[in-house]
Order: structure tokens, then C-alpha cells, then sequence
């Protein structure tokens, strides 16, 4: 069935591409002008000059960049927060940190990805590296501590 798009049928159709030219993000775009996240997505890589998607994506990888940096900063708030609930014997509040942390993880990994992507269609550049190896080291050792510390409540 032809498949008519609802954003060039849009009276804002060039409110929409002037926003989506100035690289602000399509969930915020798609809402203002009452069309799908995906209708956007479909009418920027299909309708839109590919000079001004390449804008688009170029400014979301900056926002990733950006991401990036609150997440070391979460990073850095987790491991506050792990060597605290260690300090006081906290192990709930030890778990939530090394939870937070997972979390962290997880969201790093996503935005890794969209990186690659991106960097696919662009030269090489230094990528960002939040030293995963350490974080690794720092959930591993709150693990063990952890489970030291069950080990030791629970003497027969
Ligand atoms: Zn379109």
C-alpha cells in the first residue's frame, strides 16, 4: 500500500526540517509538530538532503559525548556511594552501588554502540573509554567484600 509521509504532508513540514537541520533530537521534534518518533526517522533519512541528516547525526554524536561525561560523573557518584555503604557496613546500600554501577554500564554499552555507528561514516577519532577494566575491578571487589561479609554473619 503507498505509503504517504505524514511529516511532508505536515503544514510544519519546514519548521520540522529546519529543526531536525539544527540537530535537535527527533523525540523532541516529533511530539511538537504531532508526528511519530518513527515517521520522523523515516522522513529525515528519506526526505531530507543527506547533507543536513549528516548535520543531524554529527550533533547527536556530540550529545552522546556529552552523555558520556555525566555518566563518569554517575561513575564517580557510585563508587562514593559504594565506599561509604562499605565504610558504615551498609550491604543494601553496597548492592544499590554496584547496581548503579551495572546500570551505568549497560547505558555505556548502548551509547558505545551508537558511536560505532556513527563513526562508520566518518574518519577515525580517538573514541571516548571509560576504563572498563576498572570499573570491572570495582564491582569485582565489592563483590568480594561483600561476600566476606555474609560469609562472616553467617558462622556456624
Ligand atoms: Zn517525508
Amino acid at each position: 500500500m503507498p505509503r504517504v509521509c505524514t511529516v511532508c504532508s505536515s503544514p510544519h513540514r519546514a519548521e520540522i526540517d529546519e529543526a531536525v537541520t539544527r540537530g535537535e533530537s527527533f523525540r523532541r521534534v516529533a511530539p511538537r509538530y504531532g508526528v511519530s518518533d518513527r515517521a520522523l526517522r523515516r522522513h529525515a533519512a528519506e526526505h531530507v538532503p543527506t547533507a543536513i541528516v549528516k548535520a543531524h547525526e554529527a550533533a547527536e554524536v556530540a550529545r552522546a559525548d556529552d552523555l558520556l561525561s555525566i555518566l563518569r560523573e554517575a561513575v564517580a557518584d557510585a563508587r562514593r556511594l559504594r565506599a561509604k555503604a562499605e565504610k558504615d557496613g551498609d550491604f543494601r546500600g553496597a548492592i544499590m552501588a554496584v547496581k548503579a554501577l551495572s546500570d551505568v554500564v549497560e547505558t555505556l554499552a548502548s551509547i558505545g554502540e551508537r558511536l560505532a555507528k556513527a563513526e562508520a561514516s566518518r574518519p577515525p577519532e580517538p573514541k571516548p573509554n571509560l576504563t572498563d577494566g576498572e570499573l570491572a575491578a570495582a564491582i569485582e571487589s565489592l563483590l568480594s567484600v561483600a561476600a566476606a561479609r555474609e560469609g562472616g554473619t553467617n558462622v556456624h
